[in-house]
């Protein structure tokens, strides 16, 4: 971001001008903690914010300060669509490409406002104005703080920013365990706990915060549906729509269950398939731990994207179908996931 830029973006927010902010698809921890870490960073200049998703979003990410603000397009789609043409500022937050906004994306490319895109997923797609965006960041709200400190106003990190901004981190990196996360990362985070995050409370709000029904489904997962292939140091979890009707599921039931297989000793790769409601076809979450690329994956063969470790895809075939693509994949990718036996290590 050049100085110029951030001048504009400065004219604006002091303007008291009026302000979109939208996240991508089904939002995560970090989606919503850097959308209201941002929304609440402009409040400190009385700017005129909306906060837009474009659907719903879990539950046990409700309590952030200023969620009950957030505009749901699938809910009510005009309101969001409102405040989206009638902004002068456009910041589009954790997606790199229009399409991650479905419906919404068509309304922000015809808008004529400035569009800020603040991201760290790789190869972002070319619709913004200012691009403030970096693929070695652990989340977006690691970038929000560098953001607030690109234009010297770090002094107005308060509690309920720091709070989001801690929340997006912390779930972006699997409470800091994940490659991404780097010296920064800490240096951010110790920096948002003296501005007033409480960061054992908010992994409590987080992570101990399930309904009975999807603990159970999680073991169901792990007990019944992982399955591990050893040749090719891949797991993976299939879940059908019957299946998650039975345990009475709800948007955010199998966040993290990707991550388990990799948990099993050996495995480097690994992917959750779970069957999407009304016949839509087959949503893939991807996992890696090696330099195995996830995103390149999902990209070539299951219409997704993300990132080198953590990607997802989609698939129109039916679940057995698309077990059966992936299983003739790994087969192509065998040398890839069984590093140890690449002839140019030897
Ligand atoms: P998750 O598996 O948690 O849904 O997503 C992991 C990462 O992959 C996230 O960074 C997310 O933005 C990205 N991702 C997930 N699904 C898709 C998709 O369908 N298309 C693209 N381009 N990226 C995706
Ligand atoms: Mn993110």
């Amino acid at each position: 971001m050049t100085n110029s830029e951030i001048s504009a973006i400065a004219k604006i927010i002091t303007e008291k001008a009026k302000i979109a902010i939208v996240m991508h698809k089904s939002p995560d921890g970090d989606a919503i903690g850097s959308s209201l870490g941002l929304h609440h960073f402009f409040q400190t200049f009385k700017a005129k914010t909306s906060v837009i998703s474009p659907n719903s979003y879990p539950d046990f990410l409700r309590w952030m300060p200023g969620s009950s603000k957030i505009i749901d397009y699938s809910k009510d789609s005009k309101a969001a669509t409102n405040a989206l043409s009638r902004a002068e500022l456009i910041v589009c937050l954790d997606f790199n490409a229009l399409k991650r906004i479905e419906k919404l994306g068509k309304t922000v490319a015809k808008s004529k406002a400035l569009k800020l895109l603040i991201d760290h997923h790789p190869q972002p797609e070319d619709f913004a104005d200012i691009l403030f965006h970096s693929t070695h960041a652990s989340s977006t709200a690691e970038l929000i703080f560098d953001f607030i400190d690109l234009m010297g106003e770090k002094r107005r990190i308060n509690k309920s920013i720091a709070s989001c901004l801690y929340a997006g981190i912390m779930t972006d990196t699997g409470s800091f365990r994940f490659s991404s996360t780097t010296e920064h990362t800490h240096r951010v985070a110790a920096e948002l706990l003296e501005k007033g995050a409480d960061g054992a409370k908010i992994h409590q709000l987080i992570e101990d915060n399930n309904r009975e029904v999807r603990m159970r489904l999680f073991g169901y997962s792990l007990l019944e549906k992982m399955k591990i292939l050893r040749e090719y140091r891949t797991g993976y979890i299939t879940l059908t729509q019957s299946e998650l009707k039975q345990f009475d599921y709800k948007d955010g039931d199998t966040e993290g269950f990707v991550n388990q297989p990799l948990s099993v000793k050996g495995m480097v790769f690994s992917a959750l398939f779970t069957e999407k409601d009304g016949n839509e076809g087959i949503k893939i979450s991807f996992r890696s731990n090696t330099d195995f690329d996830v995103n390149l994956f999902a990209r070539k063969h299951f219409d997704g994207g993300g990132h080198l470790n953590a990607a997802g895809g989609n698939s129109r075939l039916s679940m057995d179908e698309t077990i059966m693509k992936f299983i003739g994949l790994l087969k192509e990718y065998k040398n890839e996931l069984n590093p140890d036996i690449k002839p140019d290590r030897h």
